[in-house]
C-alpha cells in the first residue's frame, strides 16, 4: 500500500508511531478505559451501548458490532473519507513532520477527490483573506465596527477568525485566479455566483464572514451576515460533499476538548450566540448551522458526551425547536437539560443586557430538567380550563414520565402531577405501570458499559466455539505470530504458508515478509502493508484476540499438528475422491468403502483429531 503512493515505509511508520491511536480516535469518540482496551460508541454504526474498542498497546481499533477495524490511518480514511496519503499528510501536520505528498497523491485519486482537495485549499486561503480584509480595509472597518458594537472583542474575533468580504463584484475572483483556481471550480465551491457564465459575483460580498470548520479544524463553508439592509440577513455556503450542514456543528473543533473535560455541551442556535457565550467564559458551546438540529448531529454529540444543555431562543419558535431537539437527543441516549431564556431573548442579547455573571447564575445554573420543560411546554398545546383537554394533557405527561429511567424521578413527577390537578396518585401510578409495560421491550436494550463488555465477550466466545478445531488453531496461531516474531519463525519452518483457510495463507505470507524486512511485531504498522479490506479486518480481529504471552511449546505443537492434520486430511480426501470416481464405474463395493473412509476423515477433522 505504501509504495504505490511513493511514501517510504519508514516515514509512514514514524508518523504512525508519533500519533497515538487513543488520542486520534479520542478526538471523535469519547473513550473509557476498561481493562486493556478503551471502549466507546462506534462512529461507524448507530448504537447506544459501546462495542467499539481501541487497543493502545497494539495501536488498533475494532468494532465488535459492525466489524470495522484498523490502525490510525484506516480510522481517518473511514471517518474523514481521506485517501491513504491524505491520512498520512494529516497526521504528519499534527506531529510536525515536513511532508508534501499532495502532488503525488493526486495521481492515484480520482478527479473528484483532487477537486475536493483544491476546494478545501481555496477555503483556507479565503478564510485568511476575509479575516485580513476585516482589519485592513476601509470597507472592512464597517464590519469591524459592527462587531465591536455588538460587544465582540478583538480576541474573540481573532479566535473565531471572523472576516469580511468587500462589497466588490470580483475582488475574490481575481484573488483566487492568481492562486491558480479556475472560475468554474469557484462556482462549484459556492464562492461565486454566475447566471450567464460571463459575469461572476462574490456570493458573500459586503457581508461579515463566519468561517465554518469541520471536526478537524478545516474551513469547509462560510456563513455570511449582512450588516446593512441586504437580504437575506444570513447566507450560508451551498451544500456540497465538503459542506453538509446536517452533519456539521459550528465551533465543534474549538470546543471539543472542553466538551470532553466537562462532559457537557451547550447547544445553541446561532453563530453569534456561540461567540457571546465563549466570550462570557463558557467554552463548551456548539451550534447547528441555521437549520434544525438533525439525527447526525445528535449522534456526533453522543459520541463525546452524555449531558447536553439546550439553550435556544426564548420565543415560541425557539421552544418548539427545543422540544424537537430534546426528542432527538433522548433517542441517542443523551441526558438533556434546558436553559430557558425569557421570551424575546436569544443568549447573545441576554448577555449583552444582563451580563455574563447573570447569564451563568440565572440561566445556565438554573437549567431545568427535561420533565420540567416538557410539563410547561406541552401545556401550551392544551386548554387546561376544559376537562377533556386537561385529561389529555395529563395522559401525555404520563407517557413522557414513563420514558424516564429512574423510578425516583418517575415518582417525583407523578406526585407533582397528582397535586397540581387533584388527581389520585394511585390512579396515575396504575396508568404509568400500563405504559411502562408497553415500553419494556425498549428497556431491554439498555445496558451499561460493564454489561456490554461482558456481552461482547460472550458473543465473541460463542463465535469461536462454532468454528472447527483447525480453523480456531489457525486463528490462535496467527494471533501469536502477530505479536511474536520468534513464534512466526517456528511456524514458518513447520508449516510455511500451508494454512487451510485462504485468507490465513495470505496473512502469514505477508507476515513472514514483514518480519524478514527486519520489522518488530507491530500489528498496527503491519496493517499498512495490506490493501484488501477483508484481510485488514481479519488481521485486526486476530490482533484483538487475548493471548497468553507465554505459549507453551506443547500448545504450539498442538496448533501446528491440528493444522497440518487437516491439511493432510484435506489432500487425502481429494485423493480418495478421485479414486472413488474411478471405482464407481468398475467396482461399486470398493467405491462405497472409499466413501465410508472419506466420511471418517471428515468426522475426525471436525472433532479436531
Ligand atoms: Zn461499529
Amino acid at each position: 500500500m505504501a509504495n504505490q503512493y511513493h511514501l517510504d515505509d519508514e516515514t509512514i511508520a514514524a508518523i504512525q508511531s508519533s500519533n497515538d491511536i487513543v488520542d486520534v480516535v479520542g478526538e471523535y469518540v469519547q473513550l473509557k478505559k476498561q481493562g486493556r482496551n478503551y471502549f466507546g460508541l462506534c462512529p461507524f454504526h448507530s448504537e447506544n451501548t459501546p462495542s467499539f474498542s481501541v487497543n493502545q498497546e497494539k495501536q488498533i481499533f475494532h468494532c465488535f458490532g459492525c466489524g470495522k477495524g484498523g490502525n490510525v490511518y484506516t480510522f481517518l480514511m473511514e471517518i474523514e473519507g481521506f485517501t491513504f496519503p491524505q491520512s498520512v499528510q494529516h497526521l504528519a501536520e499534527k506531529s510536525g513532520f515536513q511532508l508534501d505528498i499532495s502532488k503525488n497523491a493526486g495521481q492515484n485519486d480520482d478527479r473528484s477527490a483532487s477537486e475536493e482537495q483544491s476546494i478545501l485549499e481555496a477555503y483556507q486561503w479565503l478564510a485568511k483573506l476575509y479575516h485580513h480584509l476585516l482589519y485592513h480595509t476601509k470597507d472592512g472597518k464597517k464590519g469591524l465596527e459592527y462587531l465591536h458594537q455588538r460587544g465582540f472583542t478583538d480576541e474573540t474575533i481573532e479566535r473565531f477568525q471572523i472576516g469580511f468580504s468587500l462589497p466588490s463584484k470580483d475582488f475574490i475572483v481575481k484573488f483566487l485566479e492568481k492562486k491558480g483556481y479556475h472560475r468554474q471550480l469557484m462556482v462549484k465551491a459556492g464562492f461565486l455566483i454566475t447566471n450567464d457564465q460571463t459575469n461572476y459575483f462574490d456570493r458573500f460580498s459586503g457581508r461579515i464572514i463566519f468561517p465554518i470548520r469541520n471536526a478537524i479544524g478545516k474551513t469547509v463553508g462560510f456563513g455570511g451576515r449582512s450588516i446593512g439592509d441586504q437580504e437575506p440577513k444570513y447566507l450560508n455556503s451551498p451544500e456540497s460533499e465538503l459542506f453538509q450542514k446536517s452533519k456539521l456543528l459550528y465551533n465543534f473543533d474549538n470546543a471539543r476538548s472542553e466538551i470532553r473535560k466537562r462532559n457537557e455541551v451547550i447547544l445553541l442556535e446561532g453563530y453569534a450566540d456561540v461567540l457571546a457565550l465563549h466570550q462570557a467564559g463558557v467554552p463548551n458551546v456548539v451550534a447547528s448551522l441555521g437549520t434544525s438540529f438533525t439525527d447526525s448531529q445528535a449522534n456526533i454529540i453522543r459520541r463525546y458526551v452524555e449531558t447536553v444543555v439546550i439553550c435556544f431562543d426564548g420565543d415560541k419558535a425557539g421552544q418548539n425547536a427545543t422540544y424537537k431537539t430534546l426528542k432527538l437527543l433522548k433517542k441517542v441516549g443523551c441526558h438533556v437539560k434546558i436553559a430557558m431564556l425569557p421570551n424575546g431573548y436569544d443568549p447573545d442579547q441576554y448577555i449583552q443586557e444582563y451580563g455574563a455573571d447573570d447569564f451563568h447564575q440565572t440561566i445556565l445554573e438554573a437549567s431545568a430538567s427535561e420533565m420540567t420543560f416538557l410539563i410547561s411546554h406541552l401545556r401550551n398545546e392544551y386548554n387546561l380550563n376544559q376537562e377533556g383537554d386537561r385529561l389529555r394533557y395529563v395522559e401525555r405527561i404520563i407517557s413522557e414520565i414513563a420514558l424516564l429511567d429512574s423510578s425516583i424521578e418517575r415518582d417525583h413527577y407523578l406526585r407533582e402531577l397528582s397535586d397540581q390537578f387533584s388527581l389520585s396518585f394511585e390512579a396515575l401510578q396504575q396508568d404509568l405501570v400500563t405504559k411502562l409495560k408497553n415500553s419494556e421491550k425498549n428497556d431491554d436494550n439498555r445496558k451499561n458499559f460493564g454489561n456490554t463488555n461482558e456481552r461482547i465477550h460472550n458473543n465473541y466466545q460463542n463465535k469461536q466455539k462454532v468454528l472447527p478445531a483447525y480453523h480456531n488453531a489457525e486463528r490462535r496461531l496467527i494471533a501469536f505470530m502477530l505479536q511474536n516474531a520468534h513464534i512466526a519463525d517456528r511456524v514458518k519452518e513447520a508449516l510455511g504458508s500451508k494454512f487451510n483457510i485462504e485468507q490465513h495463507q495470505i496473512i502469514v505470507t505477508y507476515l513472514y515478509g514483514f518480519y524478514e524486512a527486519g520489522n518488530q511485531p507491530n500489528p498496527s504498522h503491519f496493517l499498512t502493508l495490506i490493501e484488501d479490506k477483508m484481510i485488514q479486518k481479519l488481521v485486526v480481529e486476530l490482533s484483538m484476540l487475548d493471548c497468553n504471552w507465554d505459549i507453551s511449546d506443547r500448545e504450539l505443537e498442538d496448533y501446528i499438528n491440528t493444522i497440518s492434520a487437516e491439511q493432510n486430511g484435506h489432500s487425502r480426501i481429494k485423493e480418495l475422491e478421485r479414486e472413488q470416481k474411478i471405482m464407481e464405474k468398475t467396482d461399486p463395493v470398493k467405491a462405497a468403502q472409499i466413501a465410508m473412509e472419506i466420511i471418517k476423515i471428515r468426522q475426525q477433522s471436525k472433532r479436531g483429531s
